[in-house]
């Protein structure tokens, strides 16, 4: 990796990188405290969707160790080239889907991530529960697939994810899925009324889960804009794009 990456336009991109992420973990650091929480509660995911493989080795140079994609084909290819630009005894870093997925992409989602956290559909679980049985029967991946309900808190389809009362028969299908587990709850808060009041119906909503699913302890929620009120109402990973990586490239 040095090789190809020691120009000065490489040393410049690093610093940017590390000055953003320097700064991100403050602001996170400071919500956690503020909302008397412990530090350690809160995990970071690096949202790098339309940035390049060479920005993701940068950053795990810089500590970070768990990344969030958006889209298929990009992100199977570019979680392949950076695992292939790692030293093998190097810490694997975990990527996880956080965008929407097409049930004819589960099974190539199924071969890299970690976590599903865009999951809002019947037809999705079943897609999902047979990708991911495939992935380990052919030995593409050795544990079943963590998967994150996403909510709909205003119910606009566009936004993606599943009014809160339809929760609870998503949990018990994925639950009875052999390589699926049930991690918890992800949403996008919406952008308009306060954000103070869908932040709080999505903490009701997952505390409603976990009192059924006790292991559904994750709360994803929160993105650059606004991952410090997200930390006040219980999230449990926030996940920060623009913030770290500047503004994405236009497609
Ligand atoms: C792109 C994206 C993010 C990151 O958003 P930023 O505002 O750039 O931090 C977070 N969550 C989801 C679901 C995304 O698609």
């Amino acid at each position: 990796m040095s090789a190809r990456m020691a120009d000065a336009g490489d040393e410049r991109r690093r610093a940017e990188l590390a000055a953003n992420l320097a700064a991100v973990s403050a602001r996170l650091e400071a919500a956690v405290a503020d909302a008397g929480r412990a530090s350690g509660e809160v995990t970071l995911l690096v949202v790098t969707k339309f940035f390049p493989a060479d920005d993701v080795l940068r950053l795990i140079d810089l500590g970070c160790a768990e990344f969030g994609e958006s889209r298929e084909p990009e992100a199977g290819r570019k979680v392949a080239e950076v695992v292939a630009a790692l030293d093998d005894s190097a810490p694997r870093p975990k990527f996880d889907m956080i965008g929407s997925v097409q049930r004819k992409k589960a099974r190539s989602v199924a071969r890299w991530a970690r976590t599903v956290h865009s999951v809002d559909s019947a037809p999705l679980i079943d897609a999902l529960g047979r990708g991911v049985t495939a992935a380990l029967d052919a030995g593409e991946r050795d544990s079943a697939l963590n998967v994150l309900l996403q909510v709909s808190l205003d119910d606009d389809p566009l936004r993606g994810g599943v009014p809160v009362d339809g929760l609870a028969q998503l949990a018990e299908q994925v639950e009875s899925a052999d390589a699926l587990r049930l991690g918890g709850l992800m949403a996008i808060a919406p952008q308009h009324g306060e954000r103070e009041r869908w932040l709080a119906k999505l903490a009701r909503a997952h505390a409603d889960v976990v009192a059924e699913y006790p292991a559904a302890t994750t709360l994803s929620a929160g993105m650059s804009g606004d991952l410090d009120v997200a930390v006040k109402f219980g999230s449990t990973c926030v996940r920060v794009g623009t913030a770290i990586l500047g503004d994405r490239p236009i497609p």
